[in-house]
């Protein structure tokens, strides 16, 4: 009896995808793995049809089906209208964890050739600015929430400490810029921290995102695992890819409890489409992932050992430095097919054990509080006064309120109680109330004494938005002012 094939939904993708995703197919064909693919659209064509997310239902029905997915890159629309598919993809099927690994491969020579990089970042891929909610607050000033959960930043540092042990790597490093968003990137921090001593064999550290570019560029070999927040693993891997010999080098897993989607770091490089120049490595080791999450082990190590053989056997693809005959994506491929059983000089196959993912927790996460009390609101208010003027517009109103102006800030910098300091000023002001006479035992400012100050201050002026100034356990759990 032969055995089941396993399903894999194939998403050919935009630009060089097709030529890179075929490239992969034909070396996956020549291993003998038994696998059986549900071709399906996704990106510019999609969007073209008017799909306003990029994603067909029968490309969701696929990927519920199959849970594996091998994608080329999908085109996103910059700057205007729809959402990328490539977030949607990764938002819908809860693909938390983005891990991108890269190391020095034969033949690629680069500024770091001979130090032996091999770095993997383990990037958050749900949350973070990606949620993409954004609002224009005036005509002349963008808002996008950066949102950070607790669950999100607990599920990512498990599974790069899992990842880590997994591969027997050393050393884990968190990167945020916890400086300066305590709050969001400083949840990511304090989770590190907190968990990290669940993993004695894995050396912890926390490093702040702008020296870890800095060291990156530096003395990359001090990296092993890099676990960071969605927007600085987006950044960082691009950069880790750079150091490597770049994103035709760079693939990527998207990991989650259900589904997996393996793919190129790089996006789809309209510029050579259809040239027959792209390099296909990036696509191929992204294949490799691919057969190791499935369970093919070996298939994942022969594909990997036939791409070191092609580069060690002189092979250069177009985007190598000072190529001069490149090796076109077709003969790229025909040379991987052809080395399959080799093995690499340099560098031998790995034993991977599986990564342990923590269980998916269902239903609603929930973080509670012992306490939680409402001390006042931060209203944003469009205005052209100058803020001495607003305040005093605003004090006046606000004079039978519970609640009282404390300060007022422009784009995060305080500039009321005036600061001596001269600030550049936009029609943005964030003005922050506070409750009038808290008292010694100071109760909660009800939604009640809110909307009262916000009709007043509506009357006059147009608010776009409020934020509660809240405590948890006795802690504010709000920003204060940059003076
Ligand atoms: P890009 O497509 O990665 O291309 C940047 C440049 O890198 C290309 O112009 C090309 O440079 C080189 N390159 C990338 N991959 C290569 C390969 N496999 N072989 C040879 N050279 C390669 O980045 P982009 O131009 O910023 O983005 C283009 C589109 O792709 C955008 O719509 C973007 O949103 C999308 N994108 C999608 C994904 C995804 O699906 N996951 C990821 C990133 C971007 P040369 O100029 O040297 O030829």
């Amino acid at each position: 009896m032969t055995a089941a094939k396993r399903k894999i939904t194939i998403l050919s993708g935009d630009g060089i995808g097709p030529e890179v995703v075929d490239a992969a197919l034909a070396i996956v064909k020549a291993t003998g793995v038994p696998v059986e693919y549900e071709n399906c659209e996704a990106g510019a064509r999609a969007f073209q049809k008017g799909i306003v997310t990029g994603i067909p239902n029968e490309t969701i029905e696929s990927i519920e089906r199959t849970r594996v997915v091998l994608k080329g890159p999908l085109e996103t629309p910059i700057g205007y209208g729809n959402r990328s598919a490539n977030v949607t993809l990764r938002t819908l099927f809860e693909t938390y964890g983005n891990i991108r690994p890269v190391r020095e491969l034969p033949g690629v020579q680069t500024a770091f050739t001979g130090r032996k990089l091999d770095i993997v970042i383990v990037r958050e891929n749900i949350e973070d600015l990606y949620a993409g909610i954004e609002y224009m607050q005036t005509p002349g000033v963008a808002e996008g929430l950066k949102l950070i959960s607790r669950e999100g930043c607990e599920k990512i540092v498990k599974l790069a400490f899992a990842f880590a042990i997994a591969e027997e790597r050393k050393r884990v490093h968190c990167a945020t810029k916890s400086n300066i968003m305590k709050l969001t990137e400083g949840l990511l921090q304090h989770t590190f921290e907190e968990f990290a001593p669940q993993y004695p064999s894995i050396e912890a550290r926390h490093i702040l995102i702008d020296n870890c570019a800095h060291q990156l560029a530096m003395r990359p070999e001090q990296f092993d695992v890099i676990v960071t927040t969605n927007m600085n693993g987006d950044i960082l891997s691009d950069l880790t890819s750079g150091l490597t010999g770049g994103l035709g080098f760079a693939p990527s897993a998207n990991i989650g409890n259900d589904v997996s989607i393996f793919e190129a770091v790089h996006g789809s490089a309209p510029d050579i489409a259809g040239k027959n120049k792209a390099n296909p490595t990036a696509l191929i080791l992204s294949a490799a992932m691919m057969l190791r999450h499935i369970g093919e082990g070996k298939a994942a190590n022969d594909v990997e050992q036939a791409v070191l053989v092609a580069l060690e056997s002189g092979l250069r693809t177009s985007d190598m430095i000072g190529v001069q005959n490149p090796t076109s994506t077709t003969e790229f491929t025909k040379a991987v097919i052809s080395n399959l059983g080799k093995r690499s000089k340099v560098s031998a196959p790995r034993d991977y054990r599986k990564v342990e993912l923590p269980p998916a927790k269902l239903g609603v996460n929930v973080v509670s509080a012992k306490s939680r009390r409402v001390t006042g609101v931060d209203v944003y208010v469009e205005s052209d006064l100058e803020p001495n003027a607003l305040a005093a517009s605003l004090e006046t109103l606000a004079t039978a309120s519970a609640l009282r102006l404390e300060m007022i800030t422009n784009r995060g910098a305080m500039v009321f109680p005036s600061s001596s300091r001269r600030v550049s000023l936009v029609d943005h002001f964030r003005c922050r109330f506070v409750q009038r006479d808290p008292g010694p035992d100071v109760g909660d400012v009800g939604d009640a004494e809110i909307l009262a100050l916000l009709s007043i201050v509506g009357a006059q002026y147009r608010w776009m938005h409020i934020e509660k100034l809240q405590e948890f356990d006795g802690k504010a759990s709000f920003s204060k002012s940059q003076v």
